[in-house]
């Protein structure tokens, strides 16, 4: 995969580094080492919209999988040019073996409207290769949504599909 973007800006996955040195090397398809390094390399290619990127980082049995690539690569592409990708704040990360989780608030906009979700998203190491497996959504910034299991999950315009997706998010815990 190619990727146009200028080498020099500041990665749109707010590390403060460049983008050439952080995920743009994930982007051309290095691997993550870790499941956070892909977390990050997966905000900066929705706000980048690589939607070819998040399909290749998505497990085969996540609930977001979808077999229509080229309808599930519209769907990302749309998300992506609707929403401003304003930061990035990791709340925290656990690896473990072939399993991680790495819990974030997304700060978005949408239409002049704050649209930012809390997540805490699974991955897993399959043939040595990390990949987003679920995720547990909130609206707005919710920090101990890593330590309270139950809180109400709100629908959110996450694949165009929202209502499906937390469904089956819902159904899959
Ligand atoms: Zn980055």
């Amino acid at each position: 995969m190619k990727s146009e973007h200028d080498k020099t800006m500041p990665c749109p996955c707010q590390s403060g580094k460049q983008y050439e040195v952080c995920c743009r090397p994930f982007h051309l398809g290095e691997k993550p080492d870790t499941a956070l390094q892909l977390m990050r390399s997966r905000f900066a290619a929705y706000a980048l919209c690589m939607p070819d990127y998040i399909i290749h980082t998505t497990h085969p049995a996540s609930p977001q999988f979808c077999h229509e690539a080229k309808e599930w690569a519209q769907k990302i592409a749309e998300f992506s040019s609707h929403i401003e990708f304003k930061g990035l704040e990791i709340l925290g990360f656990q690896e473990s073996g072939s399993f991680a989780t790495v819990t974030f608030v997304a700060h978005l906009m949408q239409d002049q409207k704050d649209v930012s979700f809390t997540e805490k998203s699974y991955f897993e190491k399959v043939k040595g290769k990390w990949l987003y497996r679920s995720g547990q959504l909130s609206q707005g910034r919710v920090p101990n949504l890593m330590t309270t299991g139950q809180l109400p999950l709100l629908p959110l315009a996450y694949y165009g599909h929202p209502i499906n997706n937390l469904q089956r998010i819902l159904r899959q815990q």
